[in-house]
């Protein structure tokens, strides 16, 4: 029987190049099963097109899988990740829902390019563009890379830093899909919503506290707890949240690269015992090899 305990290494956030990670789905897969990973999921930003080469590689490893997905939402004026676990990859509403979140990114790119320009940086959308695996998914992080390679940054959460965040000169503000909107999506394709990293949200308490309150009462079902973007101090936290809110438990590393990422797959501390894992609400939608 598969183990749906809270000790399972489960990593269900993870980035191929189909998004903004620098690894093929593949060797993903590869190096989730050397690290001992059990249960995998691949979540590219706002695309599903690398699913059903995750599926093939998971089996190829022995990996148990489930779809995946992280959809950009705006939430009170910031940017807010919703992770979509166990959905069928095939459902026509969420794929649409998923071409139209990214379909501002290219107008986005351009004006953000437009912008290190000003600052005295030229050519960062080509720049971008070279770092870029799926033309519909140019994002922030290929800019990054891009600035590093060229020697204006010395790693990407300096260009971070100093150039793509709210008020610097290469971000652009931008409106992606309602929270409502993404949680249906998700759930209409009989899959489970979780809100991703929630504590690297600015949020103030009580916007949090609407977040998670908007989020269940649109179907959300989980949250992830440990994740890579977690400080410990935030594991306790989102774990009594869990419970407060009445939602599972989820874990994953969102690794993105082997040179930028700090937490490896599946190399992360246990779901706290205390909580009910969202791979036990979604057995029956994992692959098993
Ligand atoms: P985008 O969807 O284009 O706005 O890009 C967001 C992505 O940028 C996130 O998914 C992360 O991979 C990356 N990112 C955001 N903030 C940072 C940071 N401070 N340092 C490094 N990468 C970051
Ligand atoms: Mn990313
Ligand atoms: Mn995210
Ligand atoms: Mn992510």
């Amino acid at each position: 029987m598969f183990a749906t305990s809270a000790a399972l290494n489960a990593d269900l956030h993870s980035h191929s190049n189909v998004s903004d990670g620098t690894l093929e789905p593949e060797a993903l897969a590869a190096r989730a099963q050397a690290n001992g990973v059990q249960l995998w999921a691949l979540t590219d930003h706002d695309e599903i097109a690398g699913q059903a080469r995750a599926a093939a590689a998971a089996a190829a490893h022995g990996l148990a899988w489930l779809s995946g997905a992280e959809i950009s939402v705006t939430f009170a004026g910031e940017t807010v990740h919703i992770v979509g676990l166990g959905f069928d990859p095939a459902d026509a509403t969420l794929a649409r829902g998923l071409a139209a979140t990214r379909s501002g990114r290219d107008r986005r790119a351009l004006d953000m390019a437009a912008g290190l320009a000003e600052a005295g940086i030229p050519g960062a959308y080509e720049g971008a563009l070279q770092y870029v695996g799926n033309p519909d998914l140019i994002s922030r992080t290929h800019f990054a890379r891009f600035l590093v390679e060229t020697g204006v940054c010395h790693d990407t959460h300096e260009v971070f830093r100093r150039f793509l965040t709210q008020g610097k000169p290469g971000y652009v503000p931008h409106r992606w899909a309602a929270l409502g909107d993404a949680v249906h999506w998700i759930t209409g394709a009989g899959g489970l919503a979780v809100i991703a990293h929630p504590g690297r949200y600015k949020f103030t308490a009580t916007e949090e506290y609407a977040l998670f309150s908007e989020f269940k009462a649109h179907g959300g079902r989980g949250v992830e707890v440990i994740t890579g973007s977690h400080q410990p101090s935030d594991y306790a936290k989102y774990a009594d949240m869990a419970r407060e809110f009445g939602l599972l438990g989820s874990r994953g590393s969102d690794f993105h690269s082997p040179e930028e990422s700090h937490t490896d797959l599946g190399r992360l501390p246990p779901l706290p015992a205390r909580l009910t894992p969202v791979w036990e609400a979604i057995a029956d939608r994992v692959r098993r090899p």
